[in-house]
């Protein structure tokens, strides 16, 4: 069993220190991560500059870019000649959780490692008075133990949410919805420029079932994705719309 471990704050932070050790439990562990917080850089690659990779010691390497970039220097460069037979990201410092998980670096090294038709695990810690990384990496192992036990599927990818103390077990959930009282603080630096800061409050819906509410519950939840955006209710249901834009005239 190998596995690679990435995240989106960086190769230095507590998270991976904590579920690369873990995981060596389980496997051979080999370590791609950004150099640096790459947190909110979602699905994203670079394609505008060379990327440059160090190696830290045996089997860790920081690379210059994103989440996405570390999965692909990682199947294509150090893991070529052997590829992972999984991939965890994480642990994140902060939940992923909702609609917050476009936006996520963690969750979208799942997606990438998935394209790569590898099967993948995303782990995010809840950060409260009390949370420990150590604690959840244990969680982190004993639920891969236990997804190995059976042929993993090349488009698995989990999206685990650990709540920061007492956790009272595991649920099965699906996306909670978040809205951000988005806000952007305008202020003046010190050459008298304007700068902007995006920031916000997140407000959750309150629904059943949802990662949010698992959480809030003080459970880890946890959330099968997929890559695949296509609306099927809408393919079904907005006949009218799909209809009326049929009718167009956009031949030749
Ligand atoms: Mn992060």
């Amino acid at each position: 069993m190998r596995i690679l471990v990435t995240n989106d704050d960086g190769v230095f932070s507590e998270g991976i220190k904590c579920l690369a050790a873990a995981m060596s439990e389980v496997g051979e562990v080999v370590v791609v991560a950004p150099d640096r917080e790459q947190s909110a850089s979602g699905h994203s690659l670079t394609l505008n500059r060379p990327l440059r990779m160090q190696q830290i010691r045996e089997h860790w390497y920081s690379v210059d870019g994103t989440p996405t970039d570390c999965v692909n220097m990682a199947v294509h460069g150090v893991l070529k000649e052997a590829p992972p037979d999984l991939v965890v990201s994480g642990i994140n410092f902060g939940l992923n959780m909702g609609d917050d998980v476009t936006y996520s670096g963690t969750v979208s090294a799942a997606f990438e490692a998935n394209m790569h038709h590898l099967p993948a695990v995303a782990f995010s810690q809840q950060v409260a008075e009390g949370f420990s990384f150590e604690r959840s990496a244990r969680f982190a192992v004993d639920m891969v133990k236990t997804l190995i036990r059976e042929p993993l599927a090349e488009d698995l990818l989990l999206n685990v949410n650990f709540p920061a103390v007492g956790c009272k077990g595991l649920r099965w959930t699906r996306l909670g919805k978040r809205h951000y009282q988005q806000s952007i603080i305008e202020n003046k630096d010190p050459m008298g420029r304007n700068y902007y800061w995006i920031s916000g409050t997140p407000v959750w819906e309150e629904q059943e079932g949802t990662d949010h509410a698992a959480v809030l519950e003080g459970y880890t939840s946890v959330t099968p994705l997929h890559l695949d955006l296509t609306d099927y209710r809408g393919l079904e249901e907005s006949a009218p719309l799909r209809d009326r834009l049929e009718h167009l005239e956009l031949t030749g």
